[in-house]
């Protein structure tokens, strides 16, 4: 029987993505150093405080991250599962209203403020139309997860990144997700730069590895999620508009968006 698997874009195994909130003045750095590195991410903003000092400026949005994702963290930070209904609704609106205005792009994705949720939030933000949204309970491994909305990252980036990026290099199993979290603004806080610094220089250019943003991983997977495959697994369709790769015995195929790909 031959082996059949998933493989990320270009046939990548694994997969190293980065989320950081509140949108400080503290970003401006870490974006720098992730640049430097090849390293991508997400940058989860609450618009309602931009005027406020230590908050990046509105006009600073569309340009510094560039090559990264910009994406919603509610308008002003509050307790999701401590508000009406209606205020939760309200709360995503203005933030993915100002946010869309800046930065040009349908903005599609959020992270829980303080991670905090409960069912009727989630389904909440599920029914506007969010597609992922990341919580801060760690699960220490490089799982993908069931639900976005409920998406848990592998650490904090006190979590012993250097240790698991070593465990993450040496593993060999495909679609593997290392998912980093913070804030830019603890780096400065805790004198720690060079903690980021190291593991960025650590992990740049690892040939198996695809660097993405939150949102292009949950795009990637969900395409690969709505695949269909024929009885006898030699054929695959992909009715996505993205190409999903698959490895047959040691061989890649790139199967295109809406059509059939015969396999082997
Ligand atoms: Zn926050």
């Amino acid at each position: 029987m031959k082996k059949i698997g998933y493989r990320y874009p270009q046939g990548k195994m694994k997969a190293l993505t980065m989320s950081y909130d509140d949108g400080t003045i503290h970003d401006r750095r870490l974006v720098e150093i992730f640049n430097a590195h090849g390293i991508k991410g997400t940058f989860h903003l609450n618009s309602g405080p931009f005027e406020n000092s230590g908050k990046i400026d509105p006009c600073e949005v569309a340009t510094l991250y560039i090559g990264h994702e910009v994406s919603c963290h509610t308008y002003t930070h509050p307790f999701l599962e401590r508000v009406p209904n209606m205020e939760v609704v309200r709360q995503i609106i203005s933030d993915k209203e100002t946010l869309e205005s800046l930065c040009g792009y349908v903005v599609r994705g959020m992270s829980y403020p303080f991670g905090t949720h409960d069912s009727r939030s989630v389904e909440i933000l599920r029914s506007m139309g969010m597609k992922y949204s990341r919580t801060t309970a760690s699960h220490n491994g490089f799982g993908l997860p069931d639900d976005f909305m409920l998406w848990h990252p592998t650490c904090h980036h006190k979590g012993g990144i250097m240790e698991k990026l070593e465990r993450f290099k040496n593993s060999k199993f495909p679609l593997n997700l290392f998912y980093v979290w913070g804030h830019s603004y603890e780096f400065n806080n805790d004198n720690n730069w060079e903690l980021i610094e190291e593991f960025c220089a650590a992990a740049e250019g690892m040939e198996d590895t695809w660097y993405a943003t939150n949102i292009e991983i949950y795009d990637y997977v969900t395409a690969l999620r709505s695949c269909e495959m024929s009885a006898d697994c030699t054929m695959l369709y992909n009715p996505s508009a993205t190409s999903v790769w698959v490895e047959v015995d040691g061989k890649l195929v790139e199967c295109k968006g809406g059509e059939h790909t015969k396999l082997f």
